[in-house]
């Protein structure tokens, strides 16, 4: 018999490619998309020799096209880190409109189900803690975030349109934070900055005062929540992250306690619209779903770190500092 198809977009990055590698390992035939821009091929290169792995070299925001049958789609090509979408915010716009656009189209095209991968920016600075689904949320458009957070708010609203207009299966995660192996070492964000700030010998810059808050997930658990959400009936917005809250400050002394740095925490000007506190309510996805994290920040940051210093030395003094106050 042959194998169900999956098309997977963003597959040549962090979140793309660990899905890529859970539906090969379901038993599907997996199409990976990327552009590149954010993603490096080296994230699937061992995937590039199976059988039932094909790669496109595609920018979803332009026409898509992919003979064949297709059973799901999974919408994950997005820059996704303040440093990347301040860079290209053209790109990051045009991603999760028209390659939402493009996507939804194909699905219609292929009668597949869709799963699109919103993220916990729709709430922006949140003003209701922790964030349920149903909260609208607090978001500056026209903020340096604003290419992101408004481009994923549109990709919810397209998403239900198709599926209220045209009966289209959808499916809308909000991703809250999420960290492990094979996240960009220069990507800005918080962890890998600090573990590669720790392997280098540099202090770790942390951002205004350290008090604002995040709840961070280990990849593992985020890939399992996704599927079991792919495979649902329920159409509405799920949070998947984990409700474990701590503050920058605490995360970065918990950094230079595993990495044994003997540096210290440095602090460097707040970003702008930098979200104070964050954390998910995931009773829905509890419910549901039966889902809840497995990986303790200890083990997650344990295995992170490992990867991190299993890279070549010349990765770890590729870094770029974020410059965006
Ligand atoms: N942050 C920091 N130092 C860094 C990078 C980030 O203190 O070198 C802070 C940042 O200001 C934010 C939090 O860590 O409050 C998480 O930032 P990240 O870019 O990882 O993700 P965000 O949740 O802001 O999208």
């Amino acid at each position: 018999m042959s194998k169900e198809r999956v098309l997977i977009t963003g597959a040549a990055g962090f979140l793309g490619s660990h899905l890529c590698d859970k539906f090969i390992k379901e038993g599907y035939h997996v199409i990976g998309m990327d552009n590149l821009i954010t993603g490096d091929l080296k994230n699937i290169e061992h995937l590039m020799k199976l059988e039932h792995f094909e790669f496109y070299h595609h920018d979803v925001s332009k026409y898509v096209h992919v003979p064949g049958e297709i059973k799901y789609i999974l919408h994950f090509a997005s820059p996704a880190s303040p440093i990347d979408y301040l860079k290209i915010p053209i790109q990051t716009l045009k991603v999760s409109s028209l390659g939402t656009h493009n996507i939804l189209g194909l699905a219609r095209a292929k009668n597949a189900r869709v799963l699109v991968a919103s993220t916990s920016e729709v709430y922006g600075d949140p003003a209701v803690h922790p964030q349920t689904e149903d909260y609208w949320g607090n978001v500056n458009p026209v903020g340096p975030r604003g290419c992101y957070d408004e481009a994923k708010r549109f990709m919810e609203a397209i998403t239900m349109a198709y599926h209220n207009v045209h009966g289209l299966e959808t499916r809308i995660v909000r991703i809250f934070n999420t960290y492990g192996p094979r996240m960009r070492l220069n990507d800005g964000r918080v962890l890998p900055a600090f573990i590669g700030q720790a392997l280098r010998g540099e202090d770790l810059t942390m951002f205004g005062d350290g008090s604002q808050t995040r709840s961070f997930c280990f990849v593992d658990d985020l890939v399992e929540g996704i599927y079991r959400l792919l495979l649902s009936d329920y159409f509405m917005p799920v949070n998947i992250g984990n409700p474990n809250e701590i503050t920058i400050k605490e995360f970065g002394e918990e950094i230079l306690k595993l990495t044994g740095a003997n540096q210290k925490l440095i602090s460097l000007p707040l970003p702008t619209d930098d979200p104070k506190q964050r954390r998910p309510d995931i009773s829905r996805a509890k419910e549901l779903l039966n889902w809840e994290p497995k990986v303790s920040r200890a083990e997650g940051l344990k295995i992170t770190y490992d990867y991190f210093k299993s890279l070549p030395k010349e990765e770890l003094f590729k870094t770029e500092h974020r410059k965006f106050n």
